[in-house]
């Protein structure tokens, strides 16, 4: 039988199971019989193994401050807190090094994350982009890159390129669907037939890039009290 905390309440009628990461709760009427609920949270037992271990496996948010790591390109990199006066990514030694004195502000911490992540991007973009484009036949008019809650990019009507700049902690190629993706908007807005064809022309994994995002999506978002 699994541990549980029993909360009774006057205005219950039935009896309940919570499970959260830290425990599990029953909830149950006041005059409820003990014998025959435990007898029926006994034949619960699998389910809620079931929901603990689904629990354990969701991706949750970036925490740079408390894992001292943060996603670039698919990889862990490590936050080193050094004695420089600016901050910076090196690629090479895969380290992001930031100022002692941010980590006495989190807000300005996250802030400098975002703004790395932001330059970052723009220049993957600066370096890929005008490839595809080229080979999509678009002519974009402007691209523009910032934190967005729940897009990882966008194209408008006047072919106006948005980018999540959170998508750098996702691997090159998928980024480059997300490319892809937005520059075939140039040609159609819709993601009807037409559309998904110009995609798989240039990117052809587009199923397995969007199942990917579904997958990870939440674990590239950075949390917003680190
Ligand atoms: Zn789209």
């Amino acid at each position: 039988m699994f541990d549980y905390q029993l909360k009774l309440s006057k205005r219950r009628k039935t009896v309940a199971i919570k499970v959260t990461p830290e425990h599990v709760m029953v909830l149950a009427p006041e005059n409820v019989c003990h014998v025959s609920m435990r007898q029926w949270l006994a034949t619960k037992q699998s389910w809620v193994k079931q929901q603990q271990l689904k629990l354990l496996d969701a991706p949750s948010l970036q925490n740079p401050m408390s894992s001292r790591t943060l996603l670039i390109f698919g990889v862990h990199y490590q936050i080193v807190v050094d004695a420089v006066s600016t901050s910076s990514i090196c690629h090479q030694k895969k380290m992001i090094f930031l100022p002692q004195s941010l980590t006495e502000n989190v807000k300005r911490l996250r802030a400098t994350l975002i703004q790395l992540l932001v330059n970052e991007l723009a220049k993957y973009l600066d370096e890929h982009l005008t490839q595809y484009a080229e080979a999509m036949k678009c002519s974009i008019s402007s691209i523009k890159v910032r934190e967005y809650k729940s897009r990882w990019g966008s194209c408008s009507s006047k072919k106006a390129l948005t980018f999540n700049c959170l998508l750098l902690g996702a691997p090159k190629h998928m980024i480059n669907y997300v490319i892809v993706h937005e520059l075939a908007h140039c040609h159609v807005l819709a993601h009807n037939a037409h559309f998904w064809a110009i995609v798989e022309k240039h990117f052809q994994a587009h199923k397995q890039a969007r199942r990917w995002f579904k997958v990870n999506s939440k674990s590239l978002m950075i949390e917003y009290n680190l």
